[in-house]
């Protein structure tokens, strides 16, 4: 997938941007920016555009989950972040221009899910809100990847009436996901944890492109149940694993998938349980597996070892509590130092790579958990398709 980006625009000067960034930082109980590692990630694309004397930029983001407009999720708080950053004035705008847009050169406009066509099922509405809001500028930018899986007016109704393009943020990252995806150096290694059922159609896919699955977490366990094994009070995800029965029965069928051999086991979900290291298979009544054990932490790595590319999606323990968190480091550590060309999935498994202080080592930590999984699903993220070179 080749998408258009700002270095394709001929001439930026004087031009009014509209760019739709993903300032959906994490608040503290005060509602204060917790981490501005979200808005900092926009800078190169924010820059490139004032470096390259543009009239105007308007962004555009989501906040939180609001329900009702809350007024913890107005854009103000990640608008004086950016201000900070950037070191210059970013004028908040109470709605979403319906009344003008100020004069300074960059606005920062109301959470854009406080509008109520933003995320509306019929498209008609969504692109009645698209139109206005491109009416305010001469080109869109998409630098939100995480929400680009997402038919949202913000992200693809813009689109259909002014030219629009990548940021560099985003361009980079669909580069490296479609880099491994489509044309990947073999063997391509993918592990996949995790608790929830929803990585079954990203597994299902895989079978087509990868050499070897690992399947980690409570799904590996779920899995080795479906097989026949006693897993005794795993956690196990038996709704989703249903609903996706068919592709489960060709994931189950495949020499390419490989499942626990063993498991850190204990007597209950907390973090000072008792715990011991059983082999599949003997995981009794009264015990769960809340990480992968010793013999299948040897397997997994060595197959890491071998790859040229690997693609990690979900933590393969409790790696929240620290008792169940060696697989996860271990693991992490053996894909940092790999040499491979080295994909970790947004979410979970991005969350233990920072803690461990193992981003800087790998090729792409995503910034999208839904967004990079539809894509190794091998589907289309419809806010893409606009800004692909035809
Ligand atoms: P997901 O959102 O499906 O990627 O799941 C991530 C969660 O899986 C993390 O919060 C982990 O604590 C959890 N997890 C990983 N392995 C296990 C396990 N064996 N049992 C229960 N939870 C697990």
């Amino acid at each position: 997938m080749k998408l258009k980006t700002l270095r394709d625009i001929k001439d930026l000067k004087g031009k009014r941007v509209l760019v739709r960034v993903d300032f959906n930082v994490p608040l503290n109980d005060a509602g204060e920016v917790k981490d501005d590692k979200r808005i900092a990630f926009a800078l190169p694309t924010l820059n490139y555009l004032l470096d390259h004397n543009v009239s105007q930029i308007i962004l555009i983001t989501h906040l939180g989950r609001p329900k009702n407009n809350e007024s913890v999720f107005m854009t103000d708080k990640v608008a004086q972040v950016l201000s900070k950053l950037l070191k210059q004035k970013v004028a908040k705008v109470e709605d979403w221009g319906e009344n003008g847009l100020p004069e300074e050169r960059m606005v920062m406009m109301e959470n854009i899910r406080f509008h109520k066509a933003e995320k509306s099922k019929d498209e008609a509405e969504r692109d009645v809100f698209g139109k206005q809001l491109a009416g305010l500028a001469d080109i869109y930018v998409n630098e939100a990847f995480s929400n680009s899986h997402r038919a949202h007016a913000s992200m693809t109704s813009i689109p259909k009436f002014i030219p629009s393009y990548a940021g560099f943020g985003l361009a980079d990252e669909v580069e490296k996901m479609s880099q491994a995806l489509e044309s990947p150096e073999h063997p391509l290694v993918a592990l996949i944890g995790g608790v929830k059922a929803d990585k079954i159609p990203a597994i299902k896919n895989l079978l087509r492109i990868a050499d070897r699955i690992l399947v980690a977490g409570a799904l590996g366990y779920n899995l080795l149940k479906l097989k026949g094994f006693d897993i005794g009070d795993s956690k196990t995800d038996d709704e989703g694993m249903e609903e996706l029965g068919d592709m489960v029965k060709e994931i189950l069928a495949s020499d390419k998938v490989v499942l626990p051999a063993d498991a850190i086991v204990a007597d209950q979900f907390s973090a000072d349980a008792k715990s011991k290291e059983v082999d599949t298979g003997e995981i009794r009544k009264g015990w769960m597996a809340l990480d992968i054990g010793s013999k299948t932490r040897s397997i997994y790595k060595k197959y890491l070892k071998e790859a040229k590319t690997i693609l990690w999606f979900g933590p393969v323990g409790v790696f929240e509590m620290e008792a169940f968190a060696v697989g996860t480091h271990e693991i992490g550590m053996t894909i940092a130092e790999s040499g491979a060309f080295t994909i970790i999935g947004g979410g979970d498994s991005a969350s233990a790579v920072k803690q461990l202080g193992l981003a800087e080592k790998m090729s792409l930590v995503s910034t999208g958990g839904g967004a990079s999984l539809t894509l190794i699903e091998g589907k289309e993220l419809p806010a893409l398709t606009p800004l692909e070179i035809a």
